[in-house]
């Protein structure tokens, strides 16, 4: 049966802009659905805003931090819309970027959102669209739960738009985005609460790493509580919808915030797709099941990035993408390695890391050994600052080699993925010992562990 398309893309984010645009160049007949703007969630509503509100943020230390090296402010100002309004004037340039990628690449961008007829065919706006090949990149959505009084807050959607900033804010999740946004707001002068209801915050990063930071996000000035519970939030005056609102948590004390973000998870977004059309099987929280190869239960049908819940991080999405691509144009069955992710936290301060943590060795019954410090940035010294920043190496007895690396501090962003190479490769701490330190850095550190 002749497909008026060779590959139907749906949903125009990281993994779908990459598999169409590369799919295209190489001569196949490609098209990408998408109903908001191009880029998805990382380039309107995620890591690049939120990259420029940590920026912003990071001045608010700053100011104070530069007396010390000599330089003397009259007060400083923040002005909350020229931030919001510059950030989406760089993201719209990266729309028209996206854009102009894929029409050279000669992707058919079609508006608006797909949903499933069958196994080879999508309608948007009422018109069928046929192909060999559909791909579901879809990406996730926030999860919120449901509770007397969810309706009066906001998801990290909401963040990159407000009006104006709120003078106190609860930020609800301990996750990425609830310390990322709790720093993105202090930084901003925000009162700012981080309600998280376990025991330490950012569970499944090493337990070092999650006391280490939870200290220096208290000692940046976030009001860090643990163990605690949202039960109801009621407006404080319910004509005004946009005022004060009362949250009365689990242990009966209540408070007035101007804004609740809350940080609970990200969802898959396949609401609108009609999957069932198509036959295609969802797992956990509707995560389109897929195989090695990125298949859905459907041969026709294929699925990557966030949609599929294996790990929600852009450059996965990029690489699977490619690993998708180079399955179907040149034969190449895809053997995706999960592992020795490096993934960073922009907190204040951000956290990096990559491998196993100490308690992911130790639940895998690896004999290894553990390389320590933490210690005040030679910034600090002159800042007036009490930052520390923590490096932590786990190495492997049985062959030498570095099997995780955790840095909390500034730049470990930057420095874990030179050491994400360095671990992918297989490098022992010999060959870490042999490297000759950049100076004076705190990376350095990483190579004069003894
Ligand atoms: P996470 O899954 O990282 O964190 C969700 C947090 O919400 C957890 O602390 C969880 O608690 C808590 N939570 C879940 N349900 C409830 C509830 N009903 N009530 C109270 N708390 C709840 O999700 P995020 O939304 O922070 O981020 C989603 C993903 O996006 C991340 O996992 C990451 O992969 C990606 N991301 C990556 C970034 C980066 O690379 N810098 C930045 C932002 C996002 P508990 O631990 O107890 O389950």
């Amino acid at each position: 049966m002749a497909y008026q398309y060779d590959l139907f893309v749906i949903g125009a984010g990281s993994g779908g802009v990459r598999a169409s645009r590369v799919a295209a160049s190489k001569g196949y007949k490609v098209a990408v659905a998408e109903g908001s703007a191009l880029g998805g969630t990382c380039v309107n509503i995620g890591c690049v805003p939120k990259k420029l509100f940590v920026y912003a943020s990071e001045y608010g230390h700053g100011f104070d931090e530069a007396a010390g090296f000599g330089w003397k402010h009259q007060g400083t100002q923040f002005n909350w819309s020229v931030l919001r309004d510059n950030k989406t004037k760089e993201i719209e340039r990266l729309n028209g970027i996206y854009g102009n990628l894929l029409s050279n690449a000669g992707v058919e961008l079609i508006s608006g959102y797909a949903s499933f007829v069958d196994a080879h065919t999508v309608m948007v706006d009422g018109i069928m669209y046929t192909a060999e090949r559909i791909l579901i990149a879809v990406g996730a959505k926030p999860y919120i739960p449901e509770f007397n009084g969810s309706d009066f807050v906001v998801s990290s959607n909401e963040m990159f738009f407000l009006d104006e900033l709120p003078k106190k804010a609860l930020v609800v999740g301990g996750g990425y985005i609830a310390v990322e946004f709790a720093g993105i707001l202090n930084g901003l002068g925000v009162d700012t609460a981080l309600a998280y209801r376990g025991d330490q915050l950012l569970r499944g990063f090493d337990e070092d790493v999650r006391a280490f930071a939870s200290e220096e996000y208290k000692k940046s000035g976030i009001d860090v509580r643990l163990n605690t519970d949202v039960e109801r939030i009621e407006l404080a005056d319910a004509a005004n919808k946009n005022g004060a609102r009362i949250v009365h948590f689990k242990d009966g004390h209540s408070e007035e915030f101007g804004l609740i973000l809350y940080a609970t998870g990200r969802v898959p977004n396949i609401g609108s797709l009609a999957l069932e059309k198509a036959g295609v099987k969802t797992g956990k929280n509707g995560a389109v099941i897929i195989d090695n190869n990125f298949t859905t239960s459907v041969d026709s049908v294929f699925a990557l990035g966030d949609v599929t819940d294996r790990i929600q991080l852009t450059p996965v999405a990029i690489k699977e993408a490619m690993a998708l691509i180079a399955y179907w144009f040149d034969g190449k069955e895809v053997d995706f390695d999960y592992d020795n992710i490096p993934t960073a936290v922009f907190s204040q301060p951000a956290i990096g890391t990559v491998g196993l943590s100490e308690q992911e060795a130790e639940a895998r019954g690896i004999d290894f050994r553990v390389y320590q410090t933490d210690f005040r940035p030679m910034k600090h010294t002159l800042s007036g600052g009490t930052a520390r920043s923590l490096m932590k190496l786990l190495v492997n007895n049985t062959d030498d080699k570095v099997i995780g690396a955790h840095m909390v501090g500034d730049y470990s962003g930057e420095i874990i993925q030179g050491l994400g190479i360095a671990i992918k490769a297989g490098a022992t701490k010999a060959d870490f010992d042999d490297t000759v330190g950049v100076h004076p850095t705190s990376a350095e550190e990483f190579v004069t562990f003894s």
